[in-house]
């Protein structure tokens, strides 16, 4: 029997799951012979469960990925370079525990932001914060932020991240401003915001992006400590797979 008054104790309380299945539970539990602890129990599951779920949903919502690419759909048999298993365990991730960074280094279309996006949806399900940028995207806020004198503000919201992806670093080069900015921001992060970097720059020529020695040294020296470094070698995934591409008549 549904009781108005409890419903709206469950509704201040945000016990929507609660609310939802108390009589439906009840009526299991009459049937079943649940004691009162195994009807509590199992509406509290279905209430914890539910608050994963939309937990699960805020984080994907809020890390902005542009697309929706998951690590189940990424075909490992077409890079070669790639270790699945390193991949895989690195989803599960230990690396977002420790604050360890990931470079995706290699050439376009090797699918870099697919994996980068799957590992970061992977960790919007283990309930961890997580925020996608392209690294322009990311300069220009924190230009933005510090014109309006609010980058420690800034900053500190980065903070409390698990994960920053930022996705293209090499493309376009920085202002100085802008290459002071991305270090200091880095440096913030570094140990405490896993972060994954994809770049088609080796890490040599980095200093053509950054423009300055000293800095892109330093930011090199906070990026690889501890870092997970993954290599990806061939042809283009997008190219080869265009309709009637054959390999064997190049
Ligand atoms: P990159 O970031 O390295 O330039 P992308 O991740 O943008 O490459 O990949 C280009 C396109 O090809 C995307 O649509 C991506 O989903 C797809 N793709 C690339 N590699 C693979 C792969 N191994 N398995 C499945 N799809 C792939
Ligand atoms: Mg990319």
């Amino acid at each position: 029997m549904s009781d108005p008054q409890l419903e709206q104790q469950l509704a201040a309380l945000h016990l929507t799951a609660v609310k939802q299945h108390y009589v439906d539970q009840a009526r299991q539990a009459a049937q079943a012979n649940w004691s009162h602890e195994t009807y509590l129990a199992r509406l509290l599951d279905l209430e914890t469960d539910r608050r994963t779920r939309n937990r699960r949903q805020r984080r994907i919502k809020e890390a902005k990925f542009p697309l929706r690419k998951e690590l189940a759909d990424f075909d490992f048999e077409a890079i070669e370079s790639l270790n699945q298993q390193r991949i895989l365990s690195l989803a599960e991730g230990a690396y977002l525990a420790q604050a360890e960074p990931v470079i995706l280094v290699g050439n376009p279309g090797l699918g870099k932001t697919h994996l980068a996006i799957g590992l970061g949806l992977t960790a919007c399900r283990q309930g961890q914060r997580v925020r996608f940028y392209t690294v322009t995207q990311l300069v220009n806020e924190l230009t933005f932020a510090q014109q309006e004198h609010q980058l420690p503000k800034l900053l500190e919201k980065l903070q409390r991240y698990a994960l920053l992806i930022l996705d293209e670093f090499g493309y376009v080069p920085f202002s100085a401003t802008g290459a002071q900015l991305l270090f200091q921001c880095c440096s913030a992060l570094t140990e405490k915001v896993s972060l994954i970097i994809t770049t088609n720059l080796p890490f040599g020529d980095w200093v053509q992006v950054l423009g300055d020695e000293r800095l892109t040294s330093g930011l090199l020296d906070r990026l690889t400590f501890r870092s997970h470094i993954v290599e990806f070698a061939g042809e283009s995934y997008r190219f080869r797979h265009q309709i009637g591409f054959d390999p064997q008549r190049r």
